[in-house]
């Protein structure tokens, strides 16, 4: 062992950063943050970057909701850097079958204090003509919500931990774990040197399955590649539009602020068993057959308008996906001194903040009633038998939502 550091957080993703950065603001001694590439080079790299606080299970409401605020007033918490926010607004579109589930969601997040109501798919229309709405029943719509940029987002949390003292080392990959005889942590290999630390934190993302089983652990993280779509809107639609969270035909998309493409993503999941890879490090930017000019398919239909719109690119990122869709935040007793976060399962950039917040009070011992939210979170609840589940759950999204 030649390097000694309190905490080594491993993975520089935009949840390994904004939990590097929460630990620096708390003193917490000598942080290392390792990436094994550059920052932002997983799912953080490519996501879409919806921020939105629409979901079915009250903690991701919650949740949602605290690091919505965060993104509002971030260049001021966060020492001046931009993560990109976008505050377009928010449309929930739902069918027949959907109405009362939407309607009671609505209701309890007003009651938790967030800024969303119900609108008439006929004024929605009115306010956007160029959505076809004729297959929607009813329609929320959250005004605070946008869109932010991932891999802005990353960059901006790891510069400012390293404004406060964190080491960020990229091209640095932790090669190994090493346990003594008890299990506990005692260091991390690196090709460099060794670090002798007894905290480790595990932000791998989709790379969760193969980190875990160096120290005997199964993780359910399975790598998913996700495809994205990028459509130019004609000049007569050149203005940005909301973000549309489309769950009659499983699909979201997003406008950029500054260019005039909108971009439309999958979220169908009977699609992903198809598009699993073995292992994170397959992944190599491929796309799986015809789900591109399904998604396209799916903004046709859903924005008429823009028929004769060129695609510009497709591309795809990759999510680590838990079988509940949520996940995995905690401290793991058998291997003690490992603390996880991973397997967001293509939902994790909105919660970045908040997830830094949580796990870093965690790792620190400070428990209060924000940090006892993870314990839904918990490793254990794969054995127990006991998945996350919404009380209210939409027809066709299921666990995405
Ligand atoms: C196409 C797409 C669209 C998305 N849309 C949205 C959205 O609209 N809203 C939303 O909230 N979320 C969205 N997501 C999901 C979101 O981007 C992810 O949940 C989030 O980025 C996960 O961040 P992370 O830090 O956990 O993982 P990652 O960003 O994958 O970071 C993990 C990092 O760990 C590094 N690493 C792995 N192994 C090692 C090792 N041994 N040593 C050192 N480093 C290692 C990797 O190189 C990587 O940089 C989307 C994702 C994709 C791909």
């Amino acid at each position: 062992m030649n390097e000694t550091a309190d905490i080594v957080v491993i993975g520089g993703g935009c949840i390994g950063a904004a939990i590097a950065l929460y630990l620096a603001e708390q003193q917490s001694g000598k942080v290392l943050l390792l990436e094994q590439k550059n920052l932002a080079n997983g799912a953080s790299g490519k996501g879409i970057g919806i921020i939105r606080t629409h979901y079915t299970h009250p903690v991701l409401a919650q949740l949602a909701y605290e690091s919505l605020k965060l993104f509002h007033g971030f260049s001021e918490r966060f020492g001046g850097y931009d993560a990109g926010f976008h505050a377009c607004g928010y449309y929930v579109l739902v069918g027949l079958e959907d109405v009362e589930t939407l309607k009671a969601l609505v209701t309890r997040h007003q009651t938790i204090g967030i800024n969303v109501g119900l609108v008439s798919p006929q004024a929605v229309e009115a306010q956007l003509p160029f959505l076809n709405l004729s297959d929607v029943a009813a329609v929320a719509y959250e005004p605070d919500s946008g869109y932010g940029s991932p891999p802005q987002t990353t960059r901006a949390l790891a510069q400012r931990a390293a404004d406060l003292g964190v080491d960020v080392r990229v091209q640095t990959p932790a090669m190994n774990i090493y346990l003594d005889n008890q299990g506990q942590i005692t260091g991390v290999q690196t090709p460099t040197r060794d670090i002798h630390t007894r905290t480790v934190v595990d932000c791998v993302g989709p790379w969760a399955r193969k980190f875990t089983q160096q120290v005997g652990l199964t993780f359910p993280v399975v790598p998913i590649v996700e495809h994205v779509v990028v459509v130019e809107r004609p000049l007569a639609w050149a203005e940005p539009h909301p973000v549309v969270s489309d769950l009659v035909n499983l699909c979201y998309f997003r406008a950029d602020a500054s260019t005039p493409y909108t971009r439309i993503g999958n979220s169908d999941p009977q699609y992903h068993p198809k598009f699993a890879l073995a292992e994170a490090d397959d992944y190599q930017g491929q796309l799986f057959p015809g789900i591109c000019e399904e998604l396209h398919q799916k903004l046709l239909h859903r924005c008429p308008a823009l028929k004769s719109a060129p695609v510009a690119e497709t591309y795809s990122g990759m999510w680590g996906v838990t079988p509940d869709y949520q996940p995995i935040l905690d401290r793991i007793d058998a291997v003690p001194g490992l603390y996880c976060a991973v397997g967001f399962s293509g939902h994790g950039y909105k919660l970045s903040p908040i997830i830094g917040d949580l796990m870093s009070r965690l790792i620190l011992g400070k428990m209060d009633r924000g940090v006892e939210l993870l314990k839904l979170f918990r490793f254990s609840r794969f054995q127990e038998g006991a998945l996350i589940q919404s009380p209210l759950s939409y027809s066709l999204a299921k666990g995405l939502r």
